[in-house]
């Protein structure tokens, strides 16, 4: 066709009518017999994905229509999330962090054990969940939490569980001991250092009331029930 790398449609489109040109490769003649069909008529417009205008909400709704939402997004982003315990509870359930299996599938030399146990080699299930380092921690929720990663990965946290409110005060607690964890195995490892698991429950729940008691929801909670305090302590 000899058009410009740049060409627009009105390049090859003059008066309403095709001109592509006199060029007879194959492609292009195929092309010809392809727009004999269409005529040429109303305005240009960029389409997204050949059926509406280009907008955010369009190109957002392509990109996610082919994948659905994990079940347990409702636990990374509940009522009472903390933006960076959030994010890290994403990584953790989608098993993006750096654990010592996976330095291993990248072909890098590390000890596999577990730092908090010493006892089982380190991936995302068992540092999470199945630890008995991290178990003692989860085990300090108000709220019974569920025994299993796979559990955790069907988005059932708790057992059984509570009404939203409770759920919620459950999902802050659980997220910030995943926060707590990945920095003490980070510490234990970079900068010899440890914090065994009271002081890291007694930390959780100081963070856990904080945010709690910034919360006009929680605090009209407690308003009517005073006594429910309690489970934070
Ligand atoms: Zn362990």
């Amino acid at each position: 066709m000899r058009s410009p790398l740049h060409a627009k449609l009105s390049t090859i489109i003059w008066n309403g009518q095709w001109n592509l040109g006199d060029c007879y490769f194959i492609s292009v003649i195929h092309l010809r017999l392809l727009c004999q069909n269409i005529t040429p008529s109303g305005r240009d417009a960029i389409l997204w994905n050949n059926d509406s205008e280009v907008s955010v909400s369009s190109v957002y709704k392509n990109l996610v229509q082919h994948n659905t939402a994990p079940v347990w997004l409702d636990f990374v982003w509940h009522e009472f999330h903390i933006p960076r315990y959030a994010v890290k509870a994403w990584l953790v359930l989608q098993k993006r962090l750096f654990t010592k299996d996976r330095m291993l599938r990248f072909g890098l030399y590390t000890d596999p054990i577990c730092v908090l146990c010493a006892t089982h080699p380190e991936t995302h299930s068992h540092l999470f969940s199945h630890c008995a380092y991290s178990r003692i921690v989860l085990n300090a929720c108000p709220f019974k939490v569920s025994s299993t990663w796979d559990n955790f990965i069907s988005g059932r946290f708790l057992e059984p569980e509570p009404n939203d409110f409770e759920k919620h005060i459950g999902y802050l607690f659980i997220s910030a001991v995943f926060y707590a964890i990945w920095t003490e195995r980070n510490n234990r490892i970079h900068r010899d250092t440890r914090c065994n698991p009271s002081t890291m429950i007694s930390k959780i729940k100081q963070i856990v009331r904080e945010k709690l008691y910034s919360c006009v929801a929680f605090r009209a909670r407690i308003k009517r029930d005073p006594s429910f305090v309690a489970i934070l302590y």
